[in-house]
């Protein structure tokens, strides 16, 4: 009996977990479609794809029968002096479907690297081109990882304290709303006279650490609009929001202006492997393109385009523009609809929000961002067999693809009875 909880205790060290606080871990021993079994014979739905990534369904035949076949051909080899076709292909099939200019693939291993390298690449273009630009533009309460490039232009650093002297230099601005884009216009108006500013990273439409706060396409396409006319670089954090989140293949593609530079990872490789892309427009890979050694990108990780890894991309892509998960897609959004007209007139419910098929709801009440209601909200989730993880005052919902419409029924089920019973 939950011998995987006991033995974990004595070597291991978890991700964002004070262990003082949080002793127990759950054993999971198997993961099949929208559900994870664990080591006391309980199923729990997915509801949140494992942070984003599974979103075909956990242990997918189609993907696992491609990589078994490519793991008997090539495993590894240095991506640094050789190539290969997984990643070859992988390269043609993206830019296939990213936004138009995209042109150039990047590889590296998670969403923490694919920003940390869209940093690079925009601090190194203006560099090698002689102009003094070392500030990053990012929103208010944004999140892009956990390296230090991505810890800096985070917003949401209140676990970052030891680390912030040693931060790049950031400047902020809030999401847009029809009120305050005049006053970021202002902001970035004077910001932009001092001529420091080489990038703009931001979570296009939906901030997912930030309990998926939304913001409206026409705002942030004012601001893209008026960065690009001054040679600011626009770097979109896709890591959350690609591969159809949000009902197109990229949140960019709601948006008119395009950015110089894409991070993408979690769904990229459909929850199988590690992997991630920084993609880039022609232009932005010219300024590195020359006769010195010097102006060219060193960065590199040893799993770079790992041939595993670029086959379960691959077969998540087939399989994202396959007619059966684009009506799975319509069908999630539709229901969550639904859900949201029913759920939005609840007293204990404060706004309802949903882009794609990432629904969140607010609740009418005050708590701490890891307070003790979210704790029992998450376990009365879990002894109703379905796993979410709410931040703050947000429940949010980000489920495979492939969830049946009674599993999301049990979702919807087990969330009014939160508010009933919890709240
Ligand atoms: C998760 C996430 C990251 C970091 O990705 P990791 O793989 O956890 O390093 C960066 N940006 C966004 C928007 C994310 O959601």
């Amino acid at each position: 009996m939950k011998d995987l909880t006991e033995r974990d205790k004595k070597h291991l060290w978890h991700p964002l977990t004070q262990h003082k606080l949080q002793p127990d871990m759950m054993g999971i021993i198997k993961a099949k479609g929208a559900i994870l079994y664990d080591e006391n014979g309980s199923e729990y739905i997915d509801g949140i794809a494992s942070w984003y990534t599974s979103m075909y369904g956990h242990c997918n035949e189609y993907i696992l029968e491609k990589v078994q076949r490519q793991m008997e051909v090539l495993d590894q080899v240095v991506f640094s002096g050789f190539t290969h076709e997984p990643a070859i292909r992988l390269s043609e099939e993206l830019i296939k479907i990213l936004p138009p200019e995209q042109q150039k693939i990047f590889f590296s291993d998670n969403g923490s690297t694919a920003t940390e390298v869209g940093i690079k690449m925009a601090l190194q273009y203006h560099f090698n081109k002689g102009n003094k630009r070392k500030v990053l533009l990012a929103f208010e309460e944004g999140f892009h990882g956990d390296t230090f490039g991505a810890m800096s232009v985070s917003g949401l650093s209140v676990y970052n304290g030891p680390f912030e002297d040693y931060f790049i230099e950031v400047e902020r601005i809030p999401t847009p709303t029809k009120d305050n884009i005049g006053y970021i216009l202002q902001r970035l108006n004077s910001e932009l006279e001092l001529n420091n500013i080489a990038g703009f990273i931001y979570e296009p439409l939906v901030q997912g650490a930030a309990a998926m706060k939304m913001h409206d396409a026409d705002g942030l396409n004012t601001i893209l609009e008026f960065l690009k006319k001054h040679q600011v670089l626009l770097i979109a954090d896709e890591v959350m929001t690609g591969f159809g989140k949000t009902g197109k293949n990229f949140a960019s593609d709601h948006i008119r202006v395009k950015p110089d530079i894409i991070c993408l990872s979690k769904a990229l490789s459909a929850g199988l492997l590690p992997l991630a892309v920084t993609s880039c427009t022609q232009e932005v890979f010219d300024a590195f393109y020359s006769d010195e050694i010097s102006k060219g990108l060193f960065h590199g990780h040893t799993y770079t385009a790992n041939p595993l890894a670029c086959v379960a991309a691959l077969s998540g892509l087939e399989l994202l523009q396959s007619e059966q998960i684009q009506s799975d897609i319509r069908r999630v959004i539709q229901s969550h609809k639904e859900f949201g007209l029913r759920i939005k007139e609840h007293p204990k419910v404060a706004a309802v929000r949903q882009c794609g098929i990432i629904f969140a709801l607010d609740l009418n009440i005050k708590t701490e961002r890891y307070g003790n209601l979210r704790n029992r909200l998450f376990n009365f989730f879990m002894e109703h067999g379905v796993f979410l993880r709410p931040l703050g005052n947000t429940i949010y919902i980000l489920a495979p693809y492939i969830i049946s419409d009674s599993q999301l029924s049990k979702i919807y089920d087990s969330i009014e009875g939160a508010l009933d019973e919890v709240v």
